[in-house]
């Protein structure tokens, strides 16, 4: 049995829940399909958990919820009407069903708990997708059905807005399988609920997470996860357009490092549960079904030095600290994450040298009040010699299997990039096997990303 994910520009409109049905309908291995909310179907476009979120802000501030209301009803009409629900009589309920429930979330508005009210409504998305795809295979005369999360026993922590999934949810979805020998299950990405039954969602891009979860609770021969790229490319295309040749092959690690370095092809959490259940993710493109796209495995015939991709992100802080004999304090590292966890800062890296620590963390969040206290807490606890705050941080990742074993990639590196004059603020190799981390002014990213394409991929 194959699990299939389609993201949100596969359900952006009727002509793409065609191509779904059309995809599905020629395999008959796949059965349990698992869906996004629409979304942009142009550049201007807005995505429907974007306005499902505009939406929960108005009723949380006491303003006119119904306008984008109408939006996103709007959004399901245009594919209802599009394949011709409406004339079916199998299907023509659903439009109502998805007006009322829309309308029904937005009538049990709870003030006292924000989060929890936006993570019903940001729901409402995917669910309500999963509704419309399914009376698309029933028009068709395919047997299919919507599954509701909650009933399937898809539970989640109930950190509203970055819920986990519950580790005793994959016994209880593993009965997904009979359901799908019946018929097509049309599964909601993004949301499950907690023990006590209230919609909790993962982070954005989570509908992969729910994907990966049932590929993993069902054992499925492969994780098919549907977008609009033939293939994963070693470096994102907009900043190197003369990328052509996407990735064959790549390992589940090598895959990890790549997403949460800037990958957005696959949201990196979601790698996890099929790790562990070790099922293939084969990423594909639902606009060019026939294309082999990129699979996702434990192990890859990986020729020594070779480099998979290079992927970076922007929005990071560095706080760097020097203090003389710094090896010889006990307790300097724990007091200085206490003092970030104070402020409840997760921390990303950590290089360390022999009086000096850089510590690297996202600079969402991080504003000038929290970085005045956690200045005074360093100088007060710790008393630095120095202490630095850098914003505007980004990291380039370098990743592949055996990069590890082969000597001179660090030099051929920091080699490319010194030939375009960029200087390198911090740089972190061996921690991970598999990846070189360099950190640069967000101003050199780009120039550094084309850098290292040239060097790894065209030299
Ligand atoms: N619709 C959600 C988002 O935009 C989840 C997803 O598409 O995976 O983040």
């Amino acid at each position: 049995m194959k699990v299939c994910k389609f993201g949100g520009s596969s359900v952006a409109d009727d002509v793409q829940v065609a191509k779904i049905c059309d995809i599905v309908a020629s395999d008959p291995a796949r059965r349990i399909v698992v869906v996004s909310a629409p979304g942009k179907r142009n550049k201007q476009d807005t995505k429907v958990t974007d306005l499902l979120i505009e939406c929960a802000g108005r009723c949380l501030t006491q303003k006119d919820p119904q306008e984008v209301l109408e939006a996103i009803v709007e959004r399901y009409a245009q594919i209802y009407r599009g394949l011709g629900l409406d004339k079916n009589r199998e299907t023509e309920g659903v439009l109502a069903e998805i007006r009322a429930d829309l309308e029904q979330r937005v009538a049990s508005m709870d003030l006292s708990n924000a989060a929890r009210f936006m993570d019903s409504m940001k729901a409402a998305g995917e669910d309500n997708s999963a509704r419309i795809v399914a009376a698309a295979f029933r028009a068709r005369g395919i047997r299919a059905a919507y599954k509701n999360p909650g009933e399937a026993g898809l539970l989640m922590s109930d950190d509203f807005g970055n819920a986990q999934v519950l580790p005793e949810s994959y016994d209880r979805l593993a009965n997904l399988a009979f359901d799908a020998e019946r018929e097509i299950v049309v599964f909601p990405g993004f949301f499950g609920v907690t023990r006590k039954g209230e919609i909790a969602t993962f982070p954005r891009g989570g509908s992969d997470i729910t994907g990966s979860i049932l590929a993993a609770a069902v054992k499925a021969k492969v994780y098919e996860n549907f977008t609009d790229v033939d293939a994963v490319y070693p470096v994102d295309p907009r900043l190197v357009p003369e990328v052509s040749e996407g990735i064959a092959e790549m390992t589940y690690r090598e895959m990890r490092e790549l997403s949460y370095a800037g990958f957005g092809v696959f949201q990196d959490e979601a790698i996890i549960p099929a790790v562990k259940a070790a099922i293939p993710i084969n990423i594909r493109n639902t606009n060019h079904p026939d294309a082999p796209g990129t699979m996702i495995l434990h192990h890859r015939r990986a020729r020594q030095g070779s480099v998979v991709g290079i992927a970076s992100s922007s929005g990071f802080c560095t706080l760097y600290i020097d203090k003389y004999m710094m090896n010889r304090e006990v307790g300097f590292g724990r007091k200085l994450l206490q003092i970030l966890e104070d402020e409840g800062i997760s921390y990303e890296h950590m290089p360390s040298g022999i009086d000096n620590v850089s510590v690297i963390f996202r600079e969402e969040g991080f504003t000038p009040e929290v970085e005045g206290r956690v200045r005074d807490h360093i100088m007060r606890d710790l008393q630095p010699d120095n202490l630095q705050i850098e914003r505007g941080t980004s990291l380039i990742m370098i990743v592949g299997e055996g990069l590890y074993y082969t000597p001179g990639m660090a030099a051929h590196a920091t080699l490319a990039l010194f030939r375009e004059g960029i200087s390198i603020d911090m740089m972190n190799q061996g921690s991970s096997e598999i990846s070189m981390m360099f950190g640069v002014q967000s101003s050199h990213r780009e120039a550094a990303v084309r850098a290292l394409y040239h060097a790894f991929f065209k030299a």
